[in-house]
């Protein structure tokens, strides 16, 4: 049992289409009794003797976006771009956080922002309107992941400030981080538009 109530349950090989090219992963799956959430961590290689720092990427679950492919977001591109990097480097960490969905407000109410989004609101309005979290993510147990697997400082892949200052909260250090770019679309501009003036994300 680790921090936050999650436990490590089972581990095994997976092997990913990077690119093109099978890359093999070591797949451990963590699971909270009480509410009954799943997560899984992807580990490419192992740590080495030189203390190398593990390059780390937080992908919170967007079912549109990562399994459909959906243009409204760049979750699915900074997915892909996540999994490349990482699986290139010496060695890599990406964190799968399936509880996560719609930044934390899950799939229906974010199908339901997305229809005042066609109203012309933006991502952050609609989610006030909703009487929703503007961001519910907790990544208590993406910290917990980290030091279960033996990772207190990493190099993190994000573009998002917060989810630096959240790792600092829960004690993991974050020694470098690394910019995701692209992923832009005509119909994700004004999200990424917003993401950045609003939400104060590096970038884009
Ligand atoms: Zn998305």
């Amino acid at each position: 049992m680790i921090a936050n109530e999650y436990s490590r349950v089972a581990q095994t090989t997976l092997p990913l289409d990077i690119d093109g090219t099978p890359r093999s992963f070591l797949a451990y799956a963590y699971r909270r009794d009480q509410p009954g959430d799943e997560l899984i961590a992807l580990v490419h290689r192992a740590p080495d003797s030189q203390g190398t720092l593990p390059t780390v990427r937080l992908h919170s679950a967007c079912v549109t976006g990562d399994a459909l492919g959906s243009l409204r977001c760049d979750c699915g591109h900074q997915l892909n771009a996540a999994l490349s990097i990482i699986a290139a480097s010496n060695y890599g960490i990406l964190i799968y956080l399936s509880t996560h969905e719609g930044r934390g407000i899950g799939l229906s109410n974010k199908i339901r922002a997305y229809a005042l989004q066609d109203t012309g609101v933006d991502t952050v309005d609609a989610n006030v309107e909703l009487g929703l979290a503007i961001d519910a993510r907790d990544y208590a147990g993406a910290a917990a992941v980290l030091h279960d697997l033996g990772a207190p400082s990493v190099r993190l892949l994000t573009n998002n400030p917060e989810k630096v200052r959240a790792l600092h909260r829960f004690g993991i250090a974050v020694e470098d981080r690394i910019l995701l770019t692209g992923g832009e679309t005509p119909f994700n501009h004004q999200y990424l538009a917003t993401k950045r003036s609003r939400m104060n994300h590096w970038l884009l």
